[in-house]
């Protein structure tokens, strides 16, 4: 039988999948490096974990981490015994499974509250399983727990000075849900330890549960077989159907029958996939261009969403502007002028950029954007925070016109689009001397992250001027493709 302890994690892993908590076991070699946009929200987490703490004052923090986990747990008990009312972090171990509870607090009559943080706005249905593993582990050790609750970001709150988690957080409790899965909680762990007494690497189907509720880890590992362009991108295609075309053995998008059950622009896709042929609807391109009206203003905006608010009158996980690049062009095929505005790093970067905009984009003339309906939203968002720009602002936000639109409706469709529509994808297609490769700064992840590190005052003036360059080339290549992206539509038209 397996003999050593599982975690919280791992319990979680088990109910994704059998497969992630066995590999997670015996082949952690397969394991990547934590990306680092990914350990910036870790760290995040951290931070909303330490202000959960100012919620409840007073209590005892168990400081150890994984590596001192006896020290831990010994800790925790102590505290306990010696009479503490709040801990957090506690480390407890029933039956080998391991939790370490966020947030604990007593009672008057004796039995404890558990609560659980996130950095969630609002409470899902996996919470209860995060939390019937915690509540099986400290009623197996003789804790009463009268009430579970979880503790999530109040999505309506508004910064203005000082955190306060009070107004921060919401508490919600959710006893019942979690008393529902703890019916379930032995017969899984029966289940998991099972499965990690076997040597042998479990057979488990690829599916959709690989990246629900959490994307695994293991990906790259159970995936290696499917051949790089496959079903699982034909865009649109419910789970059903690829389970029937699983069925049928059929991976690669060019063996999909002809009569296989689609809608009709899934139909023209998988056309021009197997014709390997662009489709295009011109009447539709030739319509979308004749909306447009020079001078345009071709614009992208780069964004951060902090999960804590660092400016007065934003709200938590808002999307903050922090650069902004334009292209402008006066006439069909004529010069182009650029311009852009990047944060200092350090202050509000939005009262500059929206001057930046003011100042250089003219009353006449469509703004171009691409997904227009991200900077449409981020422009009325700063209309009402920056209430004397508001009016100029809100008729910028009507002269938007998307240049995504002609490939997200599929007016055209182009094999090397790989079924996707994103930038990233449409303009080395159309216009092959244009790539993202090599770029420093080569997404929008990756942009938001060189920012969050200039913010964190941590980079040296050497590092932080290099990312100021990357983010202007990137940001600026954003911009450009649109207009390379417009000049290939004329041509299609
Ligand atoms: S990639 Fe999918 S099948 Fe493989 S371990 Fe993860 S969830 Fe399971």
């Amino acid at each position: 039988m397996f003999k050593r302890r599982i975690s919280k994690s791992q319990y979680m892993m088990g109910l994704q999948c059998l497969k992630r908590i066995w590999l997670y076991n015996y082949r952690k070699d397969l394991i990547g490096p934590v990306p680092e946009d990914k350990q910036l929200r870790f760290d995040e987490g951290h931070l909303v974990g330490e202000l959960a703490r100012r919620y409840f004052k007073g209590g005892k923090l168990i400081g150890f981490n994984y590596t001192r986990l006896r020290e831990a747990i010994e800790e925790t008990a102590r505290l306990i015994k010696n009479g503490s009312k709040i801990i957090y972090e506690g480390a407890f171990v029933f039956n080998d499974v391991l939790i370490r509870a966020d947030i604990l607090k007593k009672n008057k009559d004796n039995s404890w509250n558990l609560i659980e943080v996130k950095s969630t706005t609002s409470v899902k249905d996996i919470h209860a399983y995060d939390t019937a593993i915690q509540k099986y582990v400290l009623e197996g050790l003789g804790f009463k727990i009268k009430a579970v609750k979880m503790m999530y970001i109040n999505n309506k709150f508004i910064k203005n000075g000082e955190i306060n988690s009070k107004d921060f957080f919401t508490l919600e409790t959710i006893t019942e849900p979690a008393n529902t899965h703890l019916k379930e909680v032995k017969k899984n762990l029966r289940k998991f330890m099972k499965t990690l007494s076997n040597k042998k690497e479990p057979k488990m189907e690829i599916g959709r549960h690989c990246a629900s509720p959490y994307e695994c880890e293991f990906r790259e590992h159970c995936w290696k077989d499917i051949p790089d362009y496959s079903i699982y991108d034909f865009p649109h295609l419910c789970w059903q159907k690829i389970n029937e075309l699983e069925e049928l053995g059929i991976m690669k998008i060019k063996d999909i029958p002809d009569d296989f059950p689609l809608s009709p622009w899934q139909q023209l896709f998988l056309k021009a996939e197997k014709t390997n042929k662009r489709i295009i609807d011109t009447g539709s391109i030739s319509d979308f261009i004749k909306e447009l009206k020079y001078p345009l203003y071709f614009i992208d905006f780069e964004t951060i969403m902090p999960s804590l608010p660092l400016y007065n009158g934003s709200r938590p996980y808002q999307q903050i502007v922090f650069q902004v690049s334009l292209h402008i062009q006066n006439k069909a095929g004529g010069e182009l002028k650029h311009l852009e505005y990047l944060g200092d790093g350090k202050n509000d970067p939005r009262p500059m950029l929206v001057k930046f905009m003011l100042k250089h984009i003219k009353a006449k003339g469509s703004l171009v954007a691409y997904n227009a309906s991200f900077e449409k939203t981020r422009i009325k968002e700063m209309a009402r925070e920056f209430p004397k720009y508001a009016k100029d602002l809100l008729k910028m936000k009507d002269r938007m016109a998307d240049i995504m639109k002609p490939f997200q409706k599929r007016k055209y469709i182009d094999p090397r689009f790989r079924g996707s529509y994103s930038l990233k994808k449409v303009l080395p297609a159309l216009v092959p001397a244009m790539t993202y490769k090599g770029l420093d700064i080569g997404d929008g992840g990756e942009a938001q992250t060189a920012y969050l590190n200039m913010l964190s005052g941590k980079l040296s003036a050497g590092e932080t001027k290099k990312l100021r360059k990357d983010l202007k080339i990137y940001c600026g290549q954003d911009t450009l493709a649109m207009v390379e992206i417009l000049k290939s539509l004329y041509k299609s038209a």
